[in-house]
């Protein structure tokens, strides 16, 4: 088998064939496959796509690329959650303690933000002593203390992933389809959960911009799960605003706290429940405490304390603030009708709550806290936003990011989408 054979069966428009897959990920894992190569076939999967089989066979070797973990030592399911991120996207936090108040076991192995999108290891790390990087055992102990854990992947878990979507990221090519399916499910199949809900944001603020694009992706991926003996199911949700009050690390700790507590953002709330009680239903968890009561007696917060103080963290620490902060106001009387989800992501991003290279450090303190959200009814020289950044100078970048992210009308705009747009089963 040689790299120029594969990349030309599909450059001309065929299917691979399961030997040319394995070969050509085990080889490119290997160093056997150059990076110009495997580029050449990334771009050619981007022009020619790859029907079902193609990519669940995709799919499956970049799992063997590494290990896959085990749970079955845990005494009850396990089920998780993944989100192609957003704006404003805390869930993971109230969501992985609250699973666990209610009987489920959640191994989240999750990200750091890159670009206008957050990452929850960044929130979670504004926690004063809190550790992302656990072994194999420690995860077990974590589990078996708290009932959930959420911490960074390592570099055994699919290697061949790791590679490929840091050449994706460089050769205009991580918006195949194909790929952004297989990347997202290779992760989450190895990472050893019985029960997985996807999260596929849709609009402005997410990867996603369409509801039709989102839809395909999700099937994708519920059929990719469910292939592989993982009960999957996804919901298409809004990311045409800010999810919450809250963009950046802290500022969205402390409001993953509010819910926790039981107050917190109607909206937060509303995705937090409905995510929970979607992952206990696909682990097969029923008769159990509802999500609801979980939040409002404190047993939700209470894994939190616990799961946070198992991983090194101070539950109890003042998270750190920025050092600077200025106030947007309400330029007219009316409705606020739009608040673009992108807009606000890139400007906390330029804020200094995201990073721009991989090497770079996020400011913990830095992001946007909302004052109104779309919908609301707004009186000229009302606070409509708070910025926070470390340095004054930050702040004309993100107010340029903010030009046009806002609308004030007379009427909320029709188009608007709902939280939940659908949902996708096998
Ligand atoms: N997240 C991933 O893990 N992989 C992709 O390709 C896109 C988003």
């Amino acid at each position: 088998m040689d790299a120029i054979d594969v990349i030309v069966t599909k450059r001309d428009g065929r299917e691979l064939s399961a030997g040319q897959i394995d070969w050509v990920i085990d080889a490119y894992t290997k160093g056997g496959v150059a990076d110009e190569q495997m580029s050449a076939l990334a771009m050619a999967i981007l022009l020619n796509g790859m029907n079902r089989r193609e990519i669940a066979e995709w799919t499956q070797a970049m799992i063997r690329s590494g290990a896959r973990m085990d749970w079955s030592s845990l005494p009850g399911p396990t089920t998780d959650k993944h989100s192609t991120g957003g704006v404003g996207d805390k869930i993971t936090l109230p969501l992985a303690p609250l699973v666990a108040a209610c009987g489920g076991y959640v191994p989240q192995l999750s990200g750091r933000g890159l670009g206008h999108t957050g990452g929850t290891l960044d929130k979670l790390e504004s926690i004063p002593g809190w550790r992302a990087s656990l072994s194999n055992d420690e995860m077990l102990d974590v589990l078996g203390k708290a009932g959930a854990v959420v911490c960074a992947a390592g570099d055994g878990l699919a290697p061949a992933d790791k590679k490929l979507y840091a050449l994706r990221d460089v050769t205009g090519t991580v918006e195949a389809m194909p790929l952004i399916a297989s990347s997202i499910m290779s992760k989450k199949i190895a990472e050893g959960t019985g029960a997985l809900v996807l999260d596929v944001k849709v609009g402005s603020g997410a990867f996603m911009k369409n509801v039709e694009q989102a839809r395909e992706l999700a099937t994708t991926m519920v059929e990719l799960g469910t292939d592989a003996g993982v009960e999957t199911v996804a919901l298409l949700t809004a990311m045409d605003r800010p999810l919450g009050r809250a963009v950046g690390n802290a500022l969205e700790v402390t409001e993953s706290v509010e819910v926790l507590a039981g107050g917190g953002p109607a909206d937060v709330v509303e995705l937090t429940v409905r995510l929970a009680r979607e992952m206990l239903q696909a682990a097969g968890i029923s008769g159990g405490k509802d999500p609801e009561r979980a939040l409002a007696d404190g047993s939700a917060m209470d894994v939190w304390r616990r799961m946070i103080t198992a991983q090194g963290g101070d539950p109890d620490a003042l998270l750190p603030r920025a050092a600077e902060t200025m106030e947007i106001t309400v330029p007219s009387s009316g409705v606020l009708s739009r608040l673009d989800a992108y807009g606000v992501g890139l400007a906390a991003w330029r804020l200094g709550a995201g990073r721009e290279r991989k090497e770079d450090q996020v400011s913990f303190g830095a992001g946007i806290v909302l004052h109104a959200k779309p919908g609301d009814l707004v009186r000229e020289g009302q606070p409509l936003m708070t910025l926070h950044a470390d340095e004054t100078s930050r702040f004309e970048r993100a107010l340029a990011a903010l030009e046009g992210a806002y609308t004030v009308g007379e009427t909320s705009d029709p188009d608007l989408l709902p939280l939940v747009i659908d949902r996708i089963t096998a």
